[in-house]
């Protein structure tokens, strides 16, 4: 699975469960590489969801396929983001069933997510 398909599996299905979701996604310059546009520092998690229903909160969340792993940056992120409290994840495909049961706002216990 490519993170673009993983990316838009995701997008679909929190949306169908109601979250009001956005996606950072970088352009290709015109050299070749790959940019997101942004000001401060870099690594922000890909994806931003909100639900204010129960169950729901803000989630942060990188989004990684095969072998990807974190950036430094992308991990720094992710640690502060834990550490001032709020809710940061790096899910994978192979996290689907777990995302899906926190989407649809399910009682999960948070260290399987
Ligand atoms: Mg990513």
């Amino acid at each position: 699975m490519l993170e673009s398909e993983f990316t838009h599996w995701l997008i679909d299905h929190a949306q169908w469960c109601g979250w009001h979701v956005t996606h950072f996604r970088p352009a290709m310059m015109r050299s070749g590489r790959w940019a997101t546009a942004l000001q401060g520092n870099a690594g922000f998690p890909d994806l931003v969801l909100v639900h204010e229903g129960i169950g729901g909160g803000v989630i942060f969340a990188e989004l990684k396929v095969g072998r990807n792993k974190l950036s430094d940056k992308q991990q720094v992120w992710i640690d502060r983001l834990q550490a001032a409290g709020a809710e940061a994840h790096v899910w994978r495909p192979s996290d689907m069933w777990q995302i899906s049961h926190r989407l649809k706002r399910l009682d999960v216990p948070k260290e399987n997510l």
